[in-house]
C-alpha cells in the first residue's frame, strides 16, 4: 500500500456522518494541548450517560419506546398507509424544512454510487424496521442511545464500506428515496451536507451531490451545502467557488475533521464565511460514539471565540451539542448568531432546550440517512402538542429556517 492510500483509508475510516465510532484511529498526534480536555470534561460525558439511562421514560412526557419507526403510527399524526409505510397525517403542519440531511456517499472507487436510484425500502443506518421484530426506538434518549453494541458494530462495517466500494445499505440513501420519505413525512425541503474527508486525491462530494440534484431536478426540494477541509491550503479559495456555485451553507465536522472550531488557523475561513453570507454548520458536542482521540474537539466551550468573533457569520450547532447539549445551549443562548440544531435530543431534553430558548433560532434536522425523519418529527410534536406550543411548532420545523435562509421562501413564491 502507498502512502498515499494509507493515509486516505486512515481518513476514510474517521469518517462518519454523525459520530459513529470508526475506531482504528488515534494515536499520540491526537494529544489535546493543555487545557483542551480536562477529567471534568471527561466526568461530564459519563454522568450524562448514567443520568440517562436513570431517568429515560421518567420525563415530563413518559415512557417514550416504539416498535420501530412503523410503531410511531400509535401516535395522533401518524398513520400506517396501504403500502405499509409510515405516514404523517396531520394536514395542518407548515411545509418542514430540515436542515440536517445527507446522501450515500462514494469517494474513492468507480462505479460512483447511483443517487438517481429508487430502492424499494431506504434502509436507515439505525434500521429498525428492518429486522422482525423492529428494534425499540426510545424517543427519550440521545438518539444514538437505540444502538446496540452489535449494531454499532455492524454500521462501522457499513461505513467502511460506503466510501471504498458502496453496499446495499448505502446504495438505498438516494434522492428519489430522500424525496419520497421527505413526501411521506410532509417535509418540504431539505439541506443535505457533506462532509470533506480531506484525501489526498481529492474527494469532490459537494460536486457529485450538486450535480445529482440538478440531473434529478430536485433543487425545488433538496438543497446541497458544500464542506472544505479546515487543514486544506485552498480552503478559502474552495470556499468561494462553492458560494459562485450557489451553496450557502458550509458544513464543518470537528471531531471527523479532527480540529478545534476556535483554532486562530480558521479565522480567514470564518472571515470569508461571513464576508460572503455563508451559514456554518458545526457538528455540535460529543456524540459519545466517537473515538475518545477525537472528542476533545468538540467540547463546547471551544466553539465560543467563533460566535464571539463573528457576530455577523451565522452558526448552526449540530445535534445541540448532542450530549453535550446543556453546555452548547447555554453558549447558544448568549449569541445571536448561534441556531441550535435539534437533532438527537430525546423529548425531555428538547423539553429543556425549548424553555430555555423558547423555541427561538431552534431548527428541526432529522440526520437521514442515519434515522427515520419521523424520528426527530415525532419528538417536536409530542413537545409541542398545546395551544400554547403551536407557534414554537411552526417556528422549529419551518420559520426559524427560513428566517435564516429567506431563499426557500422566495422560491416557494416563485414557484
Ligand atoms: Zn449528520
Amino acid at each position: 500500500m502507498t502512502g498515499k492510500a494509507r493515509l486516505s483509508r486512515r481518513r476514510l475510516l474517521a469518517y462518519t456522518a454523525s459520530g459513529l465510532a470508526l475506531s482504528s484511529l488515534g494515536g499520540c498526534d491526537d494529544t489535546p494541548p493543555p487545557g483542551r480536555y480536562t477529567q471534568a470534561d471527561i466526568d461530564l460525558l459519563d454522568n450524562q450517560r448514567s443520568l440517562e439511562a436513570q431517568q429515560r421514560g421518567k420525563g415530563p412526557y413518559g415512557d417514550q419506546r416504539y416498535e420501530g419507526y412503523r410503531g410511531l403510527a400509535t401516535l395522533p399524526w401518524f398513520e400506517i398507509d396501504n403500502t405499509g409505510r409510515l405516514i404523517c397525517i396531520d394536514d395542518s403542519l407548515p411545509g418542514i424544512v430540515d436542515v440536517h440531511a445527507h446522501l450515500g456517499m462514494s469517494i474513492l472507487f468507480k462505479p460512483e454510487l447511483d443517487l438517481q436510484a429508487v430502492t424499494p425500502r431506504v434502509r436507515h443506518l439505525l434500521d429498525c424496521d428492518g429486522a422482525d421484530p423492529p428494534c425499540e426506538l426510545d424517543l427519550d434518549v440521545y438518539i444514538n442511545g437505540n444502538f446496540s453494541p452489535e449494531a454499532l458494530k455492524q454500521n462501522e462495517k457499513v461505513l467502511t464500506t460506503q466510501g471504498l466500494w458502496g453496499n446495499e445499505v448505502v446504495r438505498s440513501h438516494t434522492i428519489p428515496n430522500l424525496i419520497a420519505e421527505m413526501d411521506t413525512m410532509r417535509v418540504q425541503h431539505s439541506f443535505v451536507l457533506p462532509i470533506k474527508l480531506g484525501l489526498p486525491f481529492g474527494d469532490n462530494i459537494s460536486e457529485q451531490w450538486r450535480s445529482a440534484i440538478s440531473r434529478a431536478d430536485a433543487a425545488d426540494r433538496i438543497t446541497t451545502g458544500c464542506s472544505v477541509h479546515p487543514r486544506d491550503d485552498y480552503r478559502v479559495e474552495e470556499l468561494r467557488l462553492h458560494a459562485a456555485k450557489g451553496a450557502r451553507l458550509v458544513k464543518l465536522h470537528p471531531t471527523v475533521q479532527k480540529f478545534y472550531p476556535d483554532d486562530s488557523s480558521l479565522n480567514p475561513l470564518y472571515e470569508e464565511a461571513q464576508r460572503l453570507g455563508m451559514v456554518v454548520f458545526f457538528h455540535g458536542g460529543r456524540a459519545g460514539i466517537e473515538p475518545a482521540s477525537s472528542q476533545p474537539f468538540a467540547v463546547p466551550r471551544h466553539y465560543a471565540r467563533v460566535l464571539e468573533d463573528f457576530p455577523r457569520l451565522q452558526v448552526i450547532l449540530g445535534h445541540a451539542g448532542a450530549r453535550d447539549s446543556a453546555a452548547m445551549v447555554d453558549l447558544a443562548v448568549k449569541h445571536q448568531n448561534a441556531w441550535i440544531g435539534i437533532h438527537g435530543q430525546g423529548v425531555s431534553s428538547l423539553e429543556a432546550i425549548i424553555n430555555k430558548t423558547g423555541g427561538e433560532r431552534l431548527l428541526f434536522g432529522t440526520d437521514w440517512p442515519w434515522y427515520h425523519l419521523g424520528a426527530t418529527l415525532a419528538k417536536v410534536l409530542i413537545t409541542t402538542d398545546t395551544p400554547e406550543r403551536s407557534a414554537v411548532r411552526d417556528a422549529i420545523l419551518r420559520n426559524n429556517a427560513v428566517e435564516l435562509f429567506p431563499e426557500l421562501a422566495e422560491r416557494e413564491n416563485l414557484g
